[in-house]
């Protein structure tokens, strides 16, 4: 008997110890980027969708803590306006990248794995084809295969996240204008150079643009693996947007820019990669604050889709800062919201993760856009 009590106190203690870590505490001062006001009245003309994969409050905290300090402030700190969402799906508690895009996308909560389609398989009008209609340019970046669920919930329609060839030939139908990601598996590329221009890396720095085809990078077989000889999120997500905003003869642009991979690194509850993910998106972030003020027409949004790995901040001891993951999965957790820009306060309190959909609609004032076509990029 005692030695199964052993037994037992040496499985838990083993249990409740195993996923502590300890990360050194940042130390930096704060970059202040500049903030402009805007009136409840104003209207955006752009929206810019930034999406955290898997980024919860708290992979947010650890971040800023890791990266400059206790008192430092990213730049998604320094967003003015914060919001709070729920993220359920269709079917459970918790949430994947599918449902939650979807719920972004086209406005409705759905079935997890399902893209873009209804809990009957219904499908449902995607937030580029609504506004393809306008006469707006759309791109997608992702760190994943740009075929993964949360950019294919922006072009695909279909019952299963991981039918990843079927995405990626839906992508190449799809009027997304700009596809820049990994995935270059998934796509018989011969077909893809017939209503693509596909660039490379390099091209990604210096590429002369002609509008006369639709652009697609695709820079990893599958997610990109963070190297020097690949591109950053803030890399893509620069290219996609100086392409997108030129374009003076369209009405204006949708642009969604995922960092896939916080999510990847948490659910192997590995603390340091998140952060170096992480540090790539607050980058990413940093250069669309200084658009958005520079522009004064462009709506900037960031959120996640869900919390992975039930993150825990403990305490600080000897300059580091202890830490323990509750799971290697995702969680139910509220994530945050925030937004800049015209349209900016609609995003303010609590929220449904569908409601995000329907507001970006109110910022632009979708209802009162008249159709038209847009011919760049085609
Ligand atoms: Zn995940």
């Amino acid at each position: 008997m005692q030695k199964l009590y052993l037994f037992i106190l040496i499985f838990l203690v083993g249990c409740s110890g195993s996923s502590e870590e300890s990360i050194k505490m940042g130390f930096k001062d704060t970059e202040i980027l500049e903030i402009k006001r805007f009136t409840e009245e104003s209207k955006a003309k752009n929206v810019i969708l930034v999406i955290g994969d898997g980024t919860g409050i708290n992979q947010i905290t650890l971040s800023r803590m890791a990266i400059g300090g206790k008192d430092y402030r990213l730049a998604i700190d320094q967003m003015p306006i914060f919001g709070m969402s729920l993220t359920h799906s269709f079917n459970d508690i918790y949430t994947d990248s599918a449902a939650a895009a979807t719920a972004w996308s086209a406005g409705q909560k759905t079935k997890n794995r399902y893209l873009s389609i209804d809990s009957e398989k219904n499908k449902l009008e995607s937030i580029p084809e609504k506004f393809f209609k306008k006469g707006y340019l759309t791109g997608i970046v992702a760190t994943s295969s740009i075929t993964h669920a949360t950019p294919a919930a922006f072009y695909a329609h279909i019952d299963s996240r991981y039918k990843e060839k079927e995405i990626a030939n839906q992508l190449l139908l799809s009027k997304i204008n700009i596809a820049l990601g990994g995935g270059a598996k998934f796509f018989d590329l011969k077909n893809a150079a017939q209503t693509h221009v596909i660039i490379d890396q390099k091209e990604l720095l210096e590429f002369d643009f002609k509008e006369d085809k639709k652009i697609l990078g695709l820079f990893d077989e599958d997610g990109i693996i963070r190297s020097v000889d690949k591109p950053s999120q803030k890399d893509m997500t620069n290219f996609a947007l100086k392409q997108l905003s030129m374009n003076e003869s369209c009405n204006g642009f949708f642009l969604m820019s995922e960092a896939s991979q916080i999510d990847w690194a948490a659910h192997d509850n590995d603390a340091k990669s998140m952060i170096t993910e992480f540090k790539d998106f607050d980058n990413t972030i940093r250069e669309l604050i200084n658009f958005v003020t520079k522009d004064m027409n462009t709506l900037l949004l960031i959120t996640a889709d869900h919390e992975t790995g039930g993150l825990q901040i403990m305490n600080e001891k000897d300059n580091n800062i202890i830490i323990q993951w509750g799971t290697g999965r995702h969680t139910g957790i509220p994530v945050g919201v925030y937004a800049y820009g015209p349209g900016a306060h609609l995003f303010s309190g609590l929220m449904d993760n569908t409601d995000i959909h329907n507001k970006i609609l109110d910022a632009v004032d979708y209802a009162n856009l008249e159709n038209s076509e847009c011919r760049a990029y085609q």
